[in-house]
């Protein structure tokens, strides 16, 4: 049998070994692997929030549209500044969306407040706290206070007309609402949502408001996807729980398949897992089952499935492990690229902080390790990380202690106290 496209590309990629398969290569075989949506949808502004930006933005006028002060002072002409104090007489005012209509002639100036339009003739403001003698009708300017063309804003000095205000693929923030208000846009076009159709699978599990049979947990998994779907802005579909039995494993993704553009799922894709699951996924689609060096995380399935009611409709398919914080690893270094990707948005590196580690790290060389910690300051304000304790990665309590992950790279050996780590924050100001 040839190898499906999927184990070509794994196959062809230097080091591939689904066995021990390093993290930044599965990472680089999933980015390659995806592609994304096409469609896309009109939405007024304030509902923009988050979504992706389906094509480049470019603005329409220049902003600010005219030369404007940034100060409260005088609007004066640049060339009556001298070596020694001048005193200019006050013709008018200037405020923010009432212009002065006439040309400053030498010798004059104008009252202006921040915002308004520097009038004709001026180029330049001295804040009404560097003048003496200031009165309804006169200034008087000492020397060396400004220079000719302080505190003008430029016409276009934010944007100019024509120019690209914010590209393709952009995850719309509230800078960005604001920027295409400042460009008098009112509607943008977004990529729609990417759908992501998950459920967990275990005869273990139990739904809330069942009662926890003995050696029974509650499917938490769900509700961490269901969150971490939602931040990634995509839109949940959530398919409940699955037994640990194929008629019903492959009901739930033949229907997911018919759903979604992407299909997650948890539990049972280590090793010891009923071979059914790889079996019915292999024949479902093509999927390809790695053991990842990370830990948590070890075991996730990755590929597409065919919906066979669909003409040609393949869907993604991420595999993820059972455990509760394996399954959040799991998702930010793996799921997270792809479904920006597939979603039509362009993914940005995470940004990874050195901080000094409060505590000795236990590592093996040879796999990534994501640590869950804690980031905060000693009494100087200088920041540091410890972690959170207990790192197995059943133990969900921990990651919701954390503000961080210690991110402990594939070479990386033991960590001494005091010693430089990267650090992931997981929230940012934006
Ligand atoms: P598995 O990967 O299916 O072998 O599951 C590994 C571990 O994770 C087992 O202890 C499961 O009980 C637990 N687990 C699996 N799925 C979930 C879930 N949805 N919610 C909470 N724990 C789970
Ligand atoms: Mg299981």
């Amino acid at each position: 049998m040839s190898p499906s496209p999927l184990e070509a590309l794994a196959g062809n990629t230097v080091g591939y070994n689904p066995d021990h398969l390093p993290v930044p290569l599965a990472q680089q075989l999933v980015r390659t692997a995806v592609t994304p949506i096409t469609d896309t949808e009109t939405l007024p502004l304030k509902q923009a929030l988050g979504r992706i930006l389906a094509a480049e933005l470019v603005s329409p006028i220049a902003v600010p549209s005219h030369d404007n002060s940034a100060m409260d002072g005088y609007a004066l002409r640049g060339s009556d500044l001298s070596a020694s104090p001048v005193t200019l007489k006050v013709v008018g005012k200037a405020y923010a969306g009432h212009p002065y209509p006439n040309e400053v002639q030498p010798g004059e100036c104008v009252r202006i407040m921040t915002g308004a339009v520097i009038p004709r003739g001026c180029d330049s403001v001295i804040p009404h706290e560097l003048v003496v003698d200031a009165t309804a009708t006169a200034v008087t300017i000492p020397p060396g206070r400004i220079r000719a063309g302080d505190n003008r804003r430029l016409a276009g000095e934010d944007l100019p007309a024509g120019s690209m205000a914010l590209p393709r693929g952009r995850v719309l923030t509230p800078s960005d609402l604001g920027l295409i208000a400042s460009l008098g846009i009112g509607e943008v076009t977004v990529m729609r949502k990417l759908r992501v159709a998950f459920f967990s699978t275990g005869d273990e599990l139990r739904s809330i408001g069942q009662p926890l049979d003995e050696g029974c947990v509650y499917d938490s998994n769900r509700y961490t996807l269901h969150g971490m779907l939602v931040r990634a802005g995509c839109e949940p579909i959530d398919m409940g729980v699955v037994r640990d039995d194929p008629a019903s494993l492959e009901a739930a993704l033949r229907d997911a398949c018919r759903q979604a553009d992407a299909i997650i799922t948890t539990g049972g894709v280590s090793a010891g897992d009923a071979d059914f699951t790889r079996e019915l996924m292999a024949r479902l689609g093509e999927v390809l089952f790695w053991k990842i060096a990370m830990r948590p995380g070890r075991p996730m399935a990755f590929g597409r499935i065919r919906d066979d009611g669909s003409e040609g409709k393949q869907v993604m398919l991420f595999g993820l492990p059972g455990n509760p914080v394996a399954v959040m690893a799991s998702f930010y270094f793996f799921a997270r690229d792809a479904l920006a990707i597939m979603a039509g948005g362009t993914p940005h590196p995470l940004l990874t902080m050195r901080l000094p580690c409060a505590e000795a790290i236990r590592k093996k060389p040879g796999r990534t390790e994501y640590q869950r910690g804690i980031v905060d300051a000693d009494a100087q304000g200088r920041p540091s990380v410890r972690l959170t304790g207990a790192q197995g990665s059943g133990v969900l309590s921990s990651m919701s202690a954390a503000n961080c992950i210690v991110v402990l790279h594939h070479e990386q050996g033991n960590v001494a106290s005091g010693e430089m780590v990267d650090v992931l924050l997981f929230d940012g100001l934006v």
